[in-house]
């Protein structure tokens, strides 16, 4: 039987890779559920190549179009994830990018037995609300996220007590070896990452480190250690994900080629045969091309680093704030109304304001609409 295959996000990066991989292997998956936002041509040839059962769409510029197109295609339209009936997807992938995922992955749980969740706004903003659904619907965890997807995969066999210290890799960004004044930066040189091919969103945060410190919350959430546990090792060619230090001198590192086909690949198939063989070129071409370099972070570069500290101490509603308020940031650079060294700098300043520890001190999320409360709060903040 052919798995049924939802993923929320199609028309994104995580998405996409993840349409190439079931298409390289239609004898084991049928996809059953699309979704997407404003990439409305790629949508619909995307529903015309895989002709799922379900299209999710839920903006309101493009739904008559999107409606049209499934009424059309006898394809159910469904713009409330409610209202899908009577089916169990055997995975899921979890792929819209910002807190505009969280609402659709908690509903979406229902109706899945595995989740992929490349999402980690989501896990940063609701985990202990992600968790609650998980257990009630019997439904499986494995996170995509490279860095996490490692992690779990070093520490399935190892005694917690004896682990140290979790290091995430982070390549260092487009800005890693230049000397540049990151007032100037132009939108299209914040989101040229080195390495990865990723959506905006995230190649913005990886360019300033405020990926890997999501990260590194992200990771504390899921492995349940504290955040002091973890900490980044600039690394280039972003070959080595994880590296688990134990406090026995051994250390262990996840290796695999800088692509997220291979987490992906690993989560779909995880209780299926596949004959798919990667392989790993650990050789070097000449001498002077090094591929495992490691570097501790510099402060001075990367002043996102301070934003460890704020989240270490401000807990639950404090992380939520950092996330919400760096989303919101971010989509000001994007549509320039802010430099890119500003990201960072009103991302910092903010959360040290007295207003902010007051919210807090006020303000605890007991229930899935105080993430929205603080959401809203944060949006009034900036606007003011
Ligand atoms: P993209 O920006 O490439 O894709 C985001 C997807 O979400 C698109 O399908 C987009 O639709 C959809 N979307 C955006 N906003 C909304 C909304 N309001 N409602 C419904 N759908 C929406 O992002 P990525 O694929 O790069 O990343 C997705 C998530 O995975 C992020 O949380 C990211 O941090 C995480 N991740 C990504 C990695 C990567 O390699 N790309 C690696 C690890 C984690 P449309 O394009 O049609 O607008
Ligand atoms: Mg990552």
């Amino acid at each position: 039987m052919k798995k049924k295959i939802c993923i929320l996000g199609s028309t994104g990066s995580i998405g996409k890779t993840t349409l190439q991989i079931l298409s390289e292997n239609k004898k084991d998956f049928e996809v059953v559920l699309l979704s997407g936002n404003s990439n409305v041509d790629l949508l619909i040839s995307q529903a015309k190549k895989f002709k799922p059962i379900y299209i999710y769409y839920n903006n309101f510029y493009f739904k008559d179009k999107i409606q049209s197109f499934c009424k059309k295609n006898k394809i159910n339209f469904i713009d409330n994830l409610k209202s899908i009936n009577k089916i169990k997807f055997d995975i899921t992938v979890s792929a819209i990018s910002g807190i505009a995922g969280l609402i659709p992955t908690l509903d979406i749980i229902k109706y899945s037995k595995k989740i992929l969740i490349a999402n980690k706004e989501s896990i940063i903003c609701g985990w202990s609300f992600i968790l609650k659904q998980l257990k009630k619907y019997n439904c499986k965890f494995i996170p995509i996220d490279s860095e996490h997807f490692s992690i779990l995969n070093l520490i399935k066999n190892l005694n917690r007590n004896s682990i140290d210290k979790i290091y995430l890799t982070a390549s260092g960004g487009p800005f890693f070896n230049k000397e540049i004044n990151l007032n100037n930066v132009t939108i299209n040189q914040a989101i040229n990452h080195p390495v990865w091919n990723m959506g905006k969103k995230i190649s913005v945060d990886s360019a300033n480190l405020m990926n890997k410190i999501l990260e590194i919350i992200e990771a504390s959430l899921l492995f349940n250690f504290p955040i002091k546990k973890f900490s980044i090792a600039i690394h280039p060619k972003s070959l080595v994900h994880a590296i688990v230090q134990n406090n026995n001198g051994l250390s262990f590192l996840a290796y695999h080629e800088p692509d997220m086909k291979i987490p992906i690949f690993n989560s779909l198939y995880d209780e299926l045969n596949n004959k798919k063989f990667f392989k790993n070129n650990f050789f070097y071409k000449n001498k002077k091309e090094n591929k495992l370099l490691f570097f501790k972070p510099d402060f001075k570069k990367y002043p996102a680093l301070q934003v460890l500290d704020i989240a270490n101490k401000y807990g639950k509603n404090g992380i939520i704030m950092i996330n919400v308020f760096n989303e919101l940031l971010v989509n000001q650079f994007l549509s320039k109304k802010i430099f890119f060294s500003d990201i960072v700098r009103k991302l910092l300043l903010i959360m040290q304001s007295n207003r902010i520890k007051k919210y807090l001190k006020i303000n605890k999320i007991k229930h899935i609409n105080d993430v929205f409360k603080t959401y809203n709060f944060c949006k009034g903040i900036l606007n003011w």
